[in-house]
């Protein structure tokens, strides 16, 4: 099968790339790395009127410290986000995760914003902005905003970007000495989407791990967040062993799909041991 016939632009300038998603009355996409997009077109699940070309957008493409966030612009491509230093040093959880998104060549020319307006419910890279607590900076004909990552995802590929809107960038906290990270994923093959995974942050102070998130995907339509098990760990001192109750938690907080991929009962198993594996990695120190 081949795409319904379309309009192709190159933006020139994202307030031209506005105008142009502006004039289109919702029928028109932005195309980034294309590796998700042109797939949906040639399948026609997808069928715009017109294809906004944002590529050769540089101020999108950069990667840069404002106070104690990192902001990573949406047309950063996920190979090059994965090798910065910066991002290795100031969001270690990103770099990691990267390196599970689909294969190379794939991440030479997919992108964070791509990845991120996407919303695909089993991809790392929303569990990692929620995980974060970060936020995504939206630009339209309106203006400028900014949407914590927790409220941006909505739904099964439904997110908060509106008709016309083109995401500009993500910011992330910039990681601390007290900053600790988890992440893990099962998948049938290496570069497949995750049947099951799960991004942690937390802050370590004296011996305890706080402010905890546990972020699964592939679990639901969108990022979940495991608050019961959260709480769980939580409760007591690194060193004693909150694991089995956090697993057990977890029935409170993850319905996972069955599919032709897992059922719901081997979704559940590697949502506990993926827990009991990541907040290990949590515990330990950073350099
Ligand atoms: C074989 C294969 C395996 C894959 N495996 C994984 C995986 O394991 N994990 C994973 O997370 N991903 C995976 N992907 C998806 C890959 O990461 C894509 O690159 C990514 O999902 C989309 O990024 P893109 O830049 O290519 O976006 P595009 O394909 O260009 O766009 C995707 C969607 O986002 C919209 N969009 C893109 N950028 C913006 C923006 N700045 N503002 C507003 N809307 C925008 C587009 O209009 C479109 O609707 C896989 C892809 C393939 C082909």
């Amino acid at each position: 099968m081949k795409a319904a016939p379309f309009s192709y632009a190159k933006a020139r300038s994202l307030e031209h790339a506005l105008e142009l998603l502006g004039q289109a009355d919702g029928e028109a996409r932005v195309l980034a790395g294309g590796q998700s997009l042109i797939a949906a077109l040639n399948l026609r699940l997808s069928s715009p009127r017109l294809l906004v070309d944002i590529n050769g957008l540089a101020d999108l493409d950069t990667i840069a410290l404002d106070g104690d966030r990192l902001v990573l612009g949406a047309l950063v491509r996920q190979a090059a986000a994965e090798r910065s230093p910066t991002v290795i040093e100031c969001a270690p959880l990103i770099a990691q995760a990267l390196s599970h998104v689909a294969h190379p060549a794939i991440r030479n020319r997919g992108t964070l914003g791509g990845s991120i307006a996407l919303a695909d419910p089993a991809a790392e890279l929303p569990a990692c902005l929620v995980a974060l607590g970060g936020e995504v900076e939206i630009v339209g004909l309106a203006g400028r905003r900014r949407v914590a990552a927790e409220k941006f995802f909505k739904g099964l590929y439904e997110t908060d970007l509106q008709p016309g809107e083109v995401l500009a960038a993500v910011r992330v906290p910039a990681a601390t000495q007290a900053s600790r990270y988890g992440f893990g994923e099962f998948a049938r093959r290496k570069g497949d989407y995750a049947l099951v995974g799960l991004c942690a942050t937390a802050r370590a102070s004296a011996g305890r791990l706080q402010d905890l998130r546990l972020v699964f995907f592939g679990v639901g339509v969108k990022p979940v967040r495991a608050r019961a098990a959260e709480a769980e760990i939580e409760r007591a001192p690194l060193e004693e062993n909150r694991i089995r109750k956090a697993i057990a938690a977890l029935a409170n907080d993850l319905d996972p799909p069955e599919d032709i991929h897992a059922s719901k009962a081997l979704r559940t198993h590697l949502a506990g041991v993926l827990l009991e594996r990541t907040v290990q990695q949590l515990s330990v120190s950073r350099p």
